[in-house]
């Protein structure tokens, strides 16, 4: 096969079932067409998936992707993963960093397609062409610290880079997550239960290979300008001095979950938690995602007071913050004890947070009761309450803690009596911190994501996801453009693509594909009927703070959308045209939504 630059041409595929290990070559007309990450996974997810399918039966496909940038020098490089997600049933997708997502690429590999359910859990070894099935009985329910620790122990190399879930997602909780360096955390739509439905626990990668690229010269010497322009220019202080400072709690009062979206805006209650408060408190020293990033996007620290004390872990931050604000929380030990449990568990903090927040505000208005916690007593800013439900739910003990497992939505429909008006999701994920009662366009973003609720700005950041970009440096001050993105990606692979071409075509067609994929397995339904923000945001205006008293009005949330979708090239059932999708070179998936009558 003709040698692609930037690429290795195979991905790994391995059936569970069978336990069988095999190569799976593509072209570079794929590579170009789909590029890498969420491109390569969209399509071969709607290739593979059959419509209807259980996401947490064998027949999902779990897929860990990567792009032409991932193994070389690029600052700033993450991995995607793609499945059908089990809280949405549509196209589940999520990103992480770590050092993994250089180390699988300098094994040989461009990306892991896993098929079928193991018969007792494993994991996967992979060094460069070396891979094996392996028992993994003696990590069945332990946390994702130990299990790395361990099998890094195990397999005598300190630099195997392990990724896996914890206890939550072997207990099939619908938001487990998978974990990389304990917190590096691929968290949303549950692709850690996936993981664990196929009784998978690890993946254990060592990669010593060289990806080739096509021009290493002007490749180097782009990334040092970037490294430079990041670290050393005028106003790249903020960013230098950690992305933690501009995405957690103290600088986004208005835009944060305070007590289930109740008390939005109220920006002093956010600051009794803010980051400067936990640094002062913990902090012990900052770090990258890997050595070639400069983002020190995260730091580590150690709580030394009250009953956590010798308890290790993150600041909580943006994706930690519907836990951590969701639910009151105003104790900073609190705060990381319970950041270091969503971590080790395996859960996603968005989700848990929300569905616990869901939960705690139901029963502050008497919609739920002791009859239904199982003698609980949901109250706003009660650590106890938080740090054991999270326990609770990741190891399913108990009904009340079992159905919060299944995510708010879920959970709402079994109960009833109305309490999907206080749930904050759409499509089934609950939202990712961001009050959509803000903006309309935050709104129209998040109820139109292709992977549900909280999702405005991965939906236009698809070569980003693509080309696994971390979006953090992309949009650092003096992070490369999208002019040098397609200059690095011509650097590695030798391709001219414009930068129309990579940041229009290339966006519309996979936005499209991933539609494509939901409405192929919601149909009959219309993807208008669903398009919505939670009810609250529809009902309640916001508590405090500059946007006070804003709330969406569902006419105009409407007209904005309808606006949307045909800027998107959808119908007003909010499909993509026919026409849309032939002039992204995407006829194939024309002719299977025509086989479900999608366009009779
Ligand atoms: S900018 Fe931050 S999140 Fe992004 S790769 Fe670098 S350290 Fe990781």
């Amino acid at each position: 096969m003709k040698m692609v630059y930037g690429y290795w041409n195979k991905f790994l595929e391995v059936d569970l079932t069978t336990r069988s290990i095999k190569t799976t070559p593509f072209n570079d007309e794929f590579a170009r067409k789909y590029l890498g990450g969420l491109g390569f996974g969209a399509k071969l997810l709607f290739d593979r998936v059959k419509r209807g399918i259980d996401p947490l039966s064998p027949s999902n496909v779990l897929m860990l992707m990567f792009g032409p940038l991932n193994g070389t020098c690029f600052p700033g490089q993450k991995a995607c993963w793609i499945f059908k997600s089990p809280l949405t049933g549509g196209i589940g997708r999520s990103r992480s960093g770590g050092a993994y997502t250089t180390e699988l690429k300098r094994a040989g590999w461009d990306g892991i397609i896993f098929t079928g359910k193991a018969d007792s859990l494993v994991y996967l070894y992979v060094k460069d062409n070396d891979v094996e099935i392996r028992d993994a009985k003696h990590l069945a329910f332990k946390d994702t610290q130990y299990t790395e620790h361990t099998l890094k122990q195990e397999l005598g190399d300190p630099f195997t880079r392990v990724v896996c879930c914890g206890p939550a997602g072997e207990n099939l909780v619908r938001f487990a997550s998978i974990h990389s360096e304990t917190s590096r955390a691929a968290a949303r739509c549950g692709g850690g239960a996936v993981m664990g439905s196929k009784n998978l626990k690890a993946i254990a990668i060592r990669g010593t290979k060289i990806v080739a690229i096509k021009e290493p010269d002007k490749f180097n010497d782009l990334a040092k300008q970037i490294v430079y322009r990041t670290t050393r220019a005028r106003g790249s202080y903020p960013f230098r001095q950690r992305i933690a400072r501009w995405h957690t709690c103290s600088h986004a009062g208005t835009a944060h979950p305070l007590r289930n979206y109740s008390w939005s805006g109220d920006v002093e209650e956010a600051y009794k938690i803010n980051t400067e408060r936990q640094e002062r408190r913990f902090y012990i020293r900052v770090y990258s995602c890997s050595s070639f990033c400069f983002g020190n996007c995260f730091e580590h620290g150690m709580i030394r007071h009250g009953p956590y004390t010798g308890i290790s872990g993150e600041n909580s931050e943006w994706d930690t913050s519907p836990t951590i604000l969701g639910t009151g929380l105003t104790n900073v030990e609190a705060a990381m004890m319970a950041v270091s449990l969503l971590d080790k568990l395996g859960l996603d903090g968005s989700s848990c947070g929300h569905t616990i927040a869901w939960a705690i505000e139901c029963y502050q208005r008497g919609l739920l009761t002791k009859e239904d916690t199982g003698g609980l007593e949901l109250t706003w800013d009660n650590p106890d309450l938080v740090i054991n439900l999270l326990k609770k739910i990741a190891f399913r003990e108990g009904s009340f803690a079992t159905l919060l497992g299944e995510g708010s939505k879920r959970a709402a429909k079994k109960i009833g009596r109305g309490l999907i008006e206080y749930a904050c999701q759409a499509r089934g994920l609950e939202n990712a911190a961001v009050d959509p009662r803000g903006a309309y366009s935050t709104a129209v973003g998040q109820a139109t994501s292709a992977r549900g609720g909280g999702d405005h700005l991965t939906d236009r950041s698809g070569h980003l996801d693509s080309l696994c970009v971390c979006l953090f440096v992309r949009l650092a001050v003096g992070g490369p453009t999208n002019e040098d993105l397609v200059n690095f990606v011509k650097y590695a692979t030798g391709w001219d693509y414009t930068e129309e071409e990579l940041t229009k075509t290339f966006f519309e067609r996979l936005l499209s594909l991933q539609r494509a994929f939901n409405v192929r397995e919601f149909w009959p339904t219309k993807m208008s009927e669903m398009d919505y923000n939670a009810p609250k945001f529809y009902r309640e205006p916001i508590y405090a703070g500059p946007m006070k008293g804003t709330v969406l009005d569902k006419s105009q949330f409407e007209a904005e959308r309808a606006k949307y979708y045909t800027l998107r090239g959808w119908d007003e059932r909010g499909i993509p045209t026919k026409d849309s999708l032939a002039n992204y070179d995407l006829e194939d998936i024309i002719a299977e939504l025509e086989e479900i009558g999608v366009y009779d």
